[in-house]
């Protein structure tokens, strides 16, 4: 059977989610970074500004107090205070010690500032006092807290969400794959009845009444119908076999009558022979039809016992002797079975030696060879039915199996109709069994059929 290569459904929906995991996760990190960003920089402004308003006010209130400004705390809430007098120099407070001692005073400007390892929020305020005297306070908030709590985020980012979506995936997957657990029944199944021919199997109904329980109920009826369609077609054609028995064999005889006893002219003998023939070969074509209905409805009750194969192979080359001898051709058989015995129904695999043997000596080459080979296959064992004769063109090679098909009518030296490999694989298929062709044109054929040996 052609194999289809297949874009996995449940790879299709877990790739689609984990991309819009993937996306959303994206969306919110995002803004939660974008967020905190903004955040921690707004929060840092307001509190560096409320700290040196805090001191400015003091200054002012406290005037003169002044000479003790010890006791004002230089450090809140992340904030370091200084304060320089008009010079610029330094009176009192504490300033972080990479800060730039040089930096330029700005009055009432927040700004950000940058050294090699840190970076801070700076805001100078100038002060006059009532007497004229000037002051000027520095605020410098680190920037680091901020940074801190990025990298914390953007560690997140970087170990948890992968986790988090290859979790969700893993775990998604799982969950498809069980949901499509039936549409994999179904296949097996409708894959089994495909390859077994065998139309009576069903698929096993699901036990949740979802739309998957509807599928298998519909392909089960939908099988019913077909099983009920092929079974009425095979009782037509037994049927109509059957009734054209009589028919046939009384034009037969009456033919016989007139040749034999009514002494018609040679013209008149001649047209009858013409249809004492045809009629003889449509007598042989009713009994191959009967055949295989009888056959048929035998391959659906196999009688399974211990047969052994060499010993079914030697009798059938044995008994086509006669027939392989008339084209010189050599037959041999080449077993490397460690056990020749298989369960399997004695006469059925009789007849799949007898047509595959038989169809060799009558496709093969004067003067050729027909070789059975024998293998262990672990479970299986694997025969293959050798010659070197005219072969099988390539576009024919599937329509052998067909009821009726014959490749070349002229060359089946008036064999058989074009039942035999039909046969062989329903009994090939009625065992568990493979069958199939190697074959080219001119070259030679083989015949591969694997059994289990149960
Ligand atoms: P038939 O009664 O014509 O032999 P089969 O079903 O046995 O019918 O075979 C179908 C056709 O397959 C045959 O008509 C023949 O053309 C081809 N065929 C079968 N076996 C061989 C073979 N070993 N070598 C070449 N052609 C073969």
């Amino acid at each position: 059977m052609k194999k289809i290569r297949l874009r996995s459904i449940k790879t299709k929906i877990t790739v689609w989610y984990t991309m819009i995991i993937v996306v959303v996760f994206g969306v919110i990190l995002g803004g939660m970074l974008a967020y905190s960003e903004y955040y921690g920089e707004s929060k840092i402004r307001t509190e560096l500004l409320d700290e040196v308003k805090d001191l400015r006010e003091d200054i002012l209130r406290y005037s003169e107090y002044l000479a003790k400004l010890d006791l004002v705390t230089y450090y809140d809430d992340g904030v370091m205070l200084s304060i320089y007098n008009e010079k610029l120099e330094k009176i009192n407070g504490i300033v972080p010690e990479e800060f730039p001692r040089n930096m330029e005073f700005v009055n009432g400007e927040t700004r950000k500032m940058k050294s090699e390892e840190e970076s801070w929020f700076v805001n100078d305020t100038k002060v006059v006092m009532e007497d004229g005297t000037t002051f000027w306070i520095r605020g410098v908030h680190s920037y680091s807290t901020v940074m801190i709590m990025f990298e914390r985020i953007l560690m997140m980012l970087v170990i948890v969400i992968p986790i988090l979506i290859a979790v969700t995936a893993w775990v998604g997957y799982r969950m498809i794959r069980q949901s499509l657990l039936p549409v994999h029944v179904i296949t097996e199944t409708a894959q089994e009845i495909t390859s077994s021919s065998e139309l009576s199997r069903r698929i096993p109904l699901p036990t949740q009444k979802d739309e998957f329980y509807e599928l298998s109920y519909m392909f089960n009826e939908m099988i019913e119908r077909l099983e009920e369609n092929f079974l009425r077609e095979r009782q037509f054609s037994s049927d109509a076999a059957h009734e054209l028995r009589t028919p046939i064999s009384v034009i037969l005889s009456h033919c016989e009558y007139c040749l034999e006893e009514m002494e018609p002219s040679e013209k008149v003998a001649d047209e009858i022979r013409i249809i004492q023939r045809k009629t003889q070969q449509m007598s042989e074509m009713v009994n191959d039809l009967l055949t295989i209905s009888r056959e048929e409805r035998r391959v659906g009750e196999l009688e399974c016992e211990e047969v052994d194969l060499e010993l079914i192979a030697e009798t059938v080359l044995e008994e086509l002797q006669e027939k392989a001898d008339q084209r010189d051709i050599q037959m041999e058989l080449r077993s490397a079975l460690e056990n020749p015995l298989i369960r399997a129904d004695m006469s059925m695999i009789t007849r799949l030696f007898i047509n595959l043997v038989e169809n060799a000596i009558t496709y093969g080459k004067d003067g050729g060879f027909v070789k059975i080979f024998m293998d262990d296959m672990g479970d299986r064992v694997r025969l293959r039915f050798q010659d070197n004769g005219i072969g099988i063109p390539p576009e024919a090679q599937n329509k052998i199996w067909n009821r009726f098909y014959q490749v070349d009518r002229s060359r089946s030296q008036g064999k058989g109709v074009g039942l035999g490999l039909f046969l062989a694989q329903q009994i090939v298929a009625g065992h568990k069994g493979t069958i199939r062709v190697e074959s080219e044109k001119g070259k030679g054929s083989t015949f591969v059929v694997e059994l289990p040996r149960e």
